[in-house]
C-alpha cells in the first residue's frame, strides 16, 4: 500500500489549480505535505476544463472574497507565470453593449470595479472599440474595457504549480481517493482507496466535490450545485480575429458567451451555463454548442464553424453561499476549507494560495520558512517558439529534438520525454497532451498517438496495451494480434 500509515503535517485534497498553488505556497514553509488526487494526473476537473481568462475583477461584489482574492490573485498572476515558465498574455478584456440597457449595465460593471480598486478601467466609445477589435460587429453602442485582464493556460498553471511544489518537497499521491475523514487538529486519518493517511491538518480543495469532503470531515454546513459550460476550441489558423477577452453583458447565468484568443492562440467560444445533476458530466450537447456557436456570433460574425477542431464542457462549483469558502471550519479545528471556487477561481488561486498557506502555518504554531525554497521551475523554451539557429543547436546537442511527434503543434520527441520525466510528469497520453500540446493540433492525435503511445509505454516500463488516454480504465489498445 503506496504512502499509508506515513504522517503529514498537512493534507491537501484536490491536485486542481486551486490545491495546487496552496501546495505552492506551503512548500515555502518547513512542512511534511502531501497533495492527493483521485485522477491519475493534475489538471482533470475544472481546472482543465475552464475559459483560461485571467479576470479583471469587477464582477465580484466588492468586499467579498471573489473580489479581494480575484483582483490581489490577477495582480500576482504575470509574476507566479514567470517563475513557473508558463505563459500568460495580458490581452485586456472588453463587455460589449448593443443598445441603452446593455450600456446600464456596463456602468453598473464599471463602478463596482471601481468600488473594488480595479485599475485602469474605461467605458470607450463605438469607434474606439472597432478600431481596437476591427472584427467585431458594427452594431456595437459602447464596451467596458479592463486592460489589466489577461489569459493564461489553466491546466499548465496548475500542472507547475505542483511540480514546483513537488520540486520542494510535497508528496503527489495520485489515483488516491479520499473515501472518508476522521479524527480532529493533529490527528486526522483520511481513509483512502490506497489505504490510511494520516495528518494534522487536512485542507479541502475538492472542487465540485469540497461539499463532500467536508460532510465527510463531519462540517457539511454548504452545498454545492454543478453548473456546466460547454465551450468550442477552433483551429490556430483561425487565430488573431480578436486581442481581447470578448463579452457579452452578464445575465442571471453568469458572465455569459465570450470570443477570445486563447494563450497558445487558438479562438475559443463559450461557455454557456446549465444546472446539471451529474458532478461527473462533462459532455457537450449539440444544443449547446450550437447556442454558444449562435450568440458567439453577434460578438464576432467571422467566426468560421469549418475550422472548429474540439468541443468540451466543464463543470463550475457553485456554492449556496454565494462566495468563497475559505477557511478553518468552526466544528472540526484543523480541516480547513477552499471550497466553491467557481469563477474567477482560476485567477484568484494565487492569492488564495498564500492565504491559505499563511493561515494554515498559524494554525501549526507559526511554520518556519524554508531557507532553500525554490520559487521557480527550471523550464526550457518550446521547439515550436525557437528560431532555426536555436533549432539546430538544440538537435546537435539532443537528436531527440530532431524528431518531430506531433506536426500540428510541432512537438518533438525530446520534449514528449520531458513531459514524463519531469517531477511529477505525465502518465498518460492526455497528460503528455497537457505539458506539451501533441494532440492539441487540428488532427487532435490522428497522427502522433501512436507516437507518443510508443513513448510512454517504453518510458513508464508497460506494455502499449497499459497505456491510458486520460484516467485509469482508458486503454487505448485492448488487444494484441487480434483475427
Ligand atoms: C466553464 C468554466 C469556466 C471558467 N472560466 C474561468 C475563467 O476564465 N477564469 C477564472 O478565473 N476562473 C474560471 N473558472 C473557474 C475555475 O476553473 C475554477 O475556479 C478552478 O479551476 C477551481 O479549481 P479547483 O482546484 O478548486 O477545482 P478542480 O480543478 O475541480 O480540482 C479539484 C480536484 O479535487 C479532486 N477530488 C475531488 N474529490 C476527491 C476525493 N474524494 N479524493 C481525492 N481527490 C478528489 C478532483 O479529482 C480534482 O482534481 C471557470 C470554471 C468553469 C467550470
Amino acid at each position: 500500500m503506496e504512502k499509508a500509515n506515513i504522517k503529514y503535517d498537512i493534507a491537501i485534497i484536490g491536485a486542481g489549480v486551486v490545491g495546487g498553488l496552496v501546495a505552492r505556497s506551503l512548500s515555502a514553509y518547513d512542512a511534511r505535505i502531501c497533495i492527493i488526487d483521485k485522477h491519475i494526473d493534475m489538471a482533470m476537473g475544472a481546472s482543465g476544463a475552464n475559459s483560461g481568462i485571467v479576470h479583471a475583477g469587477y464582477d465580484a461584489t466588492p468586499g467579498s472574497m471573489k473580489a479581494k482574492f480575484n483582483i490581489e490573485g490577477t495582480a500576482m498572476m504575470p509574476g507566479i507565470c514567470r517563475l513557473l515558465g508558463v505563459s500568460y498574455k495580458n490581452s485586456g478584456s472588453l463587455v460589449l453593449a448593443f443598445n441603452s440597457e446593455d450600456e446600464k449595465q456596463l456602468q453598473k460593471l464599471y463602478e463596482n470595479g471601481i468600488a473594488g480598486g480595479v485599475k485602469g478601467m474605461k467605458l470607450l466609445s463605438k469607434e474606439t472599440v472597432l478600431k481596437m477589435e476591427p472584427l467585431l460587429n458594427p452594431k456595437i453602442t459602447k464596451a467596458l474595457h479592463a486592460p489589466t485582464a489577461g489569459v493564461v493556460s489553466p491546466y499548465k498553471l496548475n500542472i507547475a504549480a505542483i511540480e514546483n511544489a513537488v520540486v520542494n518537497g510535497t508528496e503527489f499521491l495520485r489515483e488516491t481517493q479520499v473515501l472518508g475523514i476522521t479524527g480532529n487538529k493533529g490527528d486526522f486519518t483520511l481513509s483512502t482507496n490506497k489505504g490510511d493517511i494520516f495528518a494534522a491538518v487536512v485542507i479541502n480543495c475538492a472542487g465540485i466535490y469540497a461539499d463532500d469532503i467536508a460532510k465527510m470531515a463531519g462540517d457539511g454546513f454548504f452545498t454545492l450545485t454543478p453548473r456546466k459550460g460547454e465551450y468550442l476550441l477552433f483551429d490556430r489558423s483561425e487565430g488573431g480575429l480578436v486581442e481581447n477577452v470578448v463579452f457579452q453583458p452578464p445575465s442571471e447565468k453568469g458572465k455569459g458567451v465570450l470570443v477570445m484568443t486563447t494563450v497558445d492562440g487558438n479562438i475559443l467560444i463559450g461557455p454557456d451555463a446549465n444546472i446539471v445533476e451529474s458532478k461527473e458530466d462533462s459532455q457537450t450537447h449539440a444544443d449547446s454548442l450550437d447556442y454558444v456557436y449562435k450568440t458567439a456570433i453577434k460578438t464576432c460574425s467571422g467566426l468560421n464553424l469549418k475550422k472548429v477542431i474540439t468541443s468540451f464542457a466543464g463543470l463550475r462549483a457553485t456554492p449556496d453561499t454565494g462566495d468563497f469558502i475559505i477557511g478553518e471550519s468552526k466544528k472540526i479545528p484543523g480541516f480547513f476549507n477552499v471550497a466553491g471556487i467557481e469563477s474567477p477561481g482560476l485567477s484568484s488561486a494565487p492569492a488564495i494560495g498564500e492565504y491559505v498557506a499563511e493561515i494554515v502555518s498559524g494554525s501549526l504554531g507559526g511554520l518556519a520558512k524554508k531557507e532553500n525554497f525554490k520559487p521557480g521551475l527550471d523550464t526550457h523554451e518550446f521547439f515550436r517558439d525557437m528560431d532555426l539557429n536555436e533549432k539546430e543547436n538544440i538537435m546537435q546537442d539532443n537528436p531527440d529534438y530532431g524528431m518531430i511527434v506531433c506536426r500540428c503543434e510541432n512537438v518533438t520527441k525530446a520534449e514528449v520525454l520531458d513531459s514524463i520525466r519531469r517531477p511529477a510528469g505525465a502518465r498518460t497520453v492526455d497528460g503528455v497532451k497537457r505539458r506539451t500540446r501533441a494532440g492539441m493540433g487540428r488532427c487532435q492525435g490522428g497522427f502522433c498517438l501512436p507516437a507518443v503511445v510508443e513513448i510512454l509505454s517504453k518510458e513508464l516500463g508497460i506494455e502499449k496495451e497499459e497505456v491510458q488516454k486520460g484516467d485509469s480504465g482508458s486503454n487505448i489498445l485492448v488487444e494484441r494480434n487480434r483475427p
